[in-house]
């Protein structure tokens, strides 16, 4: 485009000065063409004949020949008068010219007749030049005689555009008009070239880079000839290909990273799971220990103990409680670490442990410094020191007590410690259970259930272990056999469960009446045994006869239809080592001398004595049975005394 412009800057520059030449070149031509003109009207005026014939000759000629002064448009003489005396358009000729004053203006006295006068601009913008050449006088009035007026007219001779300048201007135009198709052509050649060669190929790039932008490493720009976009596209197939290869290398590392991290989290959850199998481990070793130590006795104690010894030692904490809840419904601290709180007992809803009892749920105090709940012996305004749990032992949703956490630092017990130290609570609380539910059926199995009393089998059992201390540290026992006297009558006339509660009265007379280290157990039917330990024989009989005579006395119910209209008992006294040195025989001496009541008449009480004779059907032994068929009567022989 520069260059065009130019180029056309400098076509119009050559135009001007063309046309300058054109207009200059013209103009003397013109200029000389009207003098010309006005010579051979000169001629005319000093040569006489000839002149006048060369004049008419021109003047006929210049009208007659358009080939001649063809680009004159317009040649014609006015006079002064504005008359147009001679015209090359011959119906011009002798009729007054509208121009005339502007031409004659030209006219002697303002103008010299010797010099052609110009009317400018040459080729203005009517395109048109015009000559006002001064004519008349001299040169006319050899032909003109007569003809005043003209002496001061004029010749005017006007020009269309020479044709030397419309030549120049149509080479010039066809120049512009080439220049242009050229310019066209060559644009379009241009363009068809740049889009062949250069636009396309930089779209192919252009392309190319746009998808390896968006993440499209695979693209490729088409290689087409070795000119520079060739060249160019080479080089980016070559960058893609190695940016390619490091986003390859980019993601093997990125995956490798992904692994190692996945590695590292797997590592770290597996550290994580190990630390946590580890602590549960060390939990349930805990538990483990606990739990062994508190089956392996059924004995509510020591249970109570091994809870105290153990449970402080294994989770580290120094200062530790057990509470049960009392028949009365309070907490009472049946066991502690260090002792000194033993025996203390807390209402429900008083202290920690109370809220623990009234919620059923665990309480944690971080702080006791700040707590007002806490209650220590001190007294009132005494505080404790460091963390306190309180954790409720529970057993099928009932309360048994409450086991007490407490170390000396403040918040000294974590969360899992707490969800441990509630496992150790529900192992307590199922050991206490299972101890006291022992201590109940042994209990049972060895109660009367009528009477409340030991049964015959307590019986033996305590007296083996009695007769076993007498023997050993050389003192004596006796034993009253006790039998209600005609209860079966009780029975027959009152009813079963009359002589149920006729038992249960006598019984329980019997038992108040009789020392705490005495055991008065049912030994069958309506018979007793009392095991008197470390009592004589005539003291024996002091308490039997003191027994009797209380249940004769008491007002028991249904006494009114026994024969005597009181309830009285037999009793029979047998004493070790007077009577007997070992059980079964003492047991068989204290029978015969109960028999011996009996057949005295009942409601009495009597001791053994050597040849008495054997309770009938009581007979044990490899005779029994002949005596009981023959009705030989057994009698007790001496005791050898052991020892
Ligand atoms: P004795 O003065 O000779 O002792 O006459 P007895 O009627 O008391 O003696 P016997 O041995 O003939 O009768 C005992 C009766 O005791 C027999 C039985 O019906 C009754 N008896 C035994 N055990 C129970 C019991 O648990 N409840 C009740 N109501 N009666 C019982
Ligand atoms: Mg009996
Ligand atoms: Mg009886």
């Amino acid at each position: 485009m520069p260059a065009l412009a130019i180029s056309l800057v400098g076509v119009g520059v050559l135009w001007r000065r063309a046309d300058h030449a054109v207009r200059e070149a013209t103009r003397d031509q013109v200029v000389g063409q009207a003098d010309f003109l006005a010579n051979t009207f000169s001629l005319a005026a000093e040569r006489e004949g000839g002149g006048r014939d060369a004049h008419r000759a021109v003047t006929w000629a210049v009208r007659n020949n358009p080939a001649m002064l063809k680009h004159v448009a317009a040649l014609r003489i006015i006079d002064r008068d504005g008359v147009v005396r001679w015209s090359r358009s011959i119906e011009e000729e002798d009729k007054p010219l509208a121009d005339a004053p502007r031409l004659l203006a030209f006219g002697p006295g303002t103008v010299s007749f010797d010099e052609p006068q110009w009317a400018l601009p040459f080729f203005g913008e009517s395109g048109r030049g015009e000559v006002v050449y001064p004519l008349g006088g001299v040169q006319c009035a050899g032909c003109h005689t007569g003809q005043a007026t003209m002496r001061v007219g004029v010749l005017q001779l006007t020009v269309d555009e020479p044709s030397l300048r419309q030549e120049v201007a149509l080479v010039f135009v066809r120049g512009l008009g080439g220049l242009w198709t050229f310019c066209v052509l060559l644009a379009i050649g241009v363009s068809v070239a740049l889009r062949i060669f250069l636009t396309k190929p930089l779209a192919r790039l252009t392309a190319a880079m746009q998808r390896a932008e968006e993440g499209d490493f695979l693209a490729r720009s088409p290689v087409v000839g070795e000119d520079e976009i060739g060249r160019l596209s080479a080089s980016f197939n070559r960058m893609v290909a190695k940016i390619t290869s490091l986003r390859a290398s980019e993601i093997d590392h990125q995956r490798d990273l992904d692994q190692a991290r996945v590695e590292l989290e797997l590592k770290g959850e597996l550290e994580k799971t190990n630390t946590q199998l580890s602590s549960r481990l060390q939990e349930l070793g805990i538990l483990y220990d606990v739990s062994r130590t508190l089956n392996a006795t059924l004995n509510l104690r020591e249970v109570l103990q091994g809870i105290t010894q153990i449970v402080p030692a294994r989770l580290a904490v120094p200062k530790f409680s057990i509470m049960l809840v009392t028949p009365g419904g309070d907490l009472e601290v049946v066991a502690a670490l260090p002792a000194n709180s033993e025996g203390m007992t807390f209402a429900v809803g008083e202290g920690i442990c109370g809220k623990v009892a009234q919620t059923r749920k665990s309480v944690y105090v971080s702080d006791l410094e700040t707590d007002t709940m806490f209650r220590v012996r001190g007294g009132a305004g005494a505080r404790g020191r460091g963390c306190l749990l309180s954790v409720p032992m529970m057993i099928r949703g009932s309360l048994l007590g409450v086991l007490n956490f407490e170390r000396p630092e403040k918040a000294g017990i974590s969360a899992e410690e707490i969800e441990l130290c509630q496992a150790v609570a529900d192992q307590a609380a199922m050991a206490v259970q299972n101890a006291r539910l022992h201590e109940q059926t042994v209990e049972l199995s060895i109660t009367d259930p009528l009477t409340g009393v030991p049964n015959r089998r307590h019986l033996f059992t305590t007296l083996e272990a009695e007769i076993n201390r007498a023997n050993r540290f050389g003192t004596q026992l006796s034993i009253l056999m006790i039998d209600i006297d005609h209860f079966k009558k009780l029975n027959d006339s009152a009813g079963h469960s009359a002589g149920d509660e006729v038992l249960r009265e006598v019984c329980s007379l019997m038992r108040r009446m009789v020392r705490r280290v005495d055991t008065l157990a049912r030994y069958g039917g309506e018979e007793f045994v009392v095991v008197l330990p470390q009592v004589t024989r005539n003291e024996a009989l002091e308490v039997a006869e003191k027994l009797r005579r209380a249940v004769e006395e008491a007002p028991v119910p249904h006494r009114e239809v026994q024969p005597t209209g009181k309830v009285t008992i037999s009793v029979g006294v047998s004493n070790l080592p007077v009577d007997a040195t070992e059980q079964a025989r003492l047991v068989d001496c204290a029978d015969a001398a109960l028999y011996a009541s009996k057949r005295g008449g009942r409601n009495r009480c009597t001791t053994f004595a050597q040849g008495m004779e054997m309770h009938p059907g009581r007979e044990r032994g490899p005779h029994a049975q002949r005596r009981r068929t023959t009705g030989e009567v057994p009698i007790i022989k001496p005791a050898k005394r052991e020892g």
